[in-house]
């Protein structure tokens, strides 16, 4: 009965533009109070700007203090801030019913620190053991090798396998090659930081199965 099934995180367990919008408030939050401006004023520049610190750059140029607000200095906060973001009622209560049939995994590309702090944050730890959680930069080889799937494969070998994630660029192929069932979640509303096109994929990198919701994975065996 029991299957390993791994998830990717961005934009797969909750929404990476919650994350983008969290590291953007933490940016306008010390701008603000460090040149006396108003944090919201800042948040819906970056919010309209194609390129968000760009466009806070222009527009504190000038300002007294400004010159302490580097882009660089925006990024190391961006990069550093920890996340406001949360697991949404219906991933909770899918992650709650799978744990008790499943062995739950993540594989996640990113920097060890910044994927760490939104795993922390979002209370995964409840649902997946630190040893099933992989993360590229911790182990120095990502989801475009087939690293990850064979750690995964060696920790867990008899098991059936699943993997589910967003991006047809990497999360479906390695795994689809080693006989994995690679289950895509289809970005509905079109809000993914990376926008699904299936149909520009090639047959290699496409999902076995593509599902609307979490709930989905409920129906699986
Ligand atoms: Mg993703």
């Amino acid at each position: 009965m029991c299957a390993l099934m791994v998830f990717d995180l961005d934009d797969t367990l909750y929404k990476e533009r919650d994350y983008v919008r969290s590291g953007r408030r933490a940016v306008a939050n010390a701008i603000g109070s460090e040149l006396g401006l108003d944090a919201d004023g800042l948040m819906a520049l970056m919010e309209a700007a194609p390129d968000a610190f760009d466009a806070v750059s222009a527009a504190i140029a000038g300002l007294a203090g400004a010159d302490a607000w580097p882009v660089s200095r925006m990024v190391d906060t961006y990069r550093a801030h920890t996340p406001e973001i949360s697991l949404d009622a219906d991933t909770r209560l899918v992650l709650e019913a799978l744990r008790r049939r499943h062995t739950l995994a993540i594989v996640t590309d990113g920097n060890s620190v910044r994927q760490h702090a939104k795993i922390k944050v979002l209370g995964l730890y409840e649902f997946f053991s630190p040893e099933n959680i992989y993360v590229s930069d911790d182990a120095g080889s990502d989801k475009n090798t087939p690293v990850p799937f064979l750690a995964m494969e060696r920790r867990h070998s008899s098991m059936r396998r699943y993997y589910v994630g967003d991006n047809l660029a990497k999360d479906f192929h390695w795994p689809g090659l080693r006989g994995w069932t690679t289950v895509m979640l289809i970005d509905s509303h079109g809000t993914n930081i990376r926008p699904q096109y299936p149909a520009e994929a090639p047959p290699a990198f496409r999902p076995g199965i593509a599902i609307s919701s979490l709930k989905n994975l409920l129906t699986l065996p």
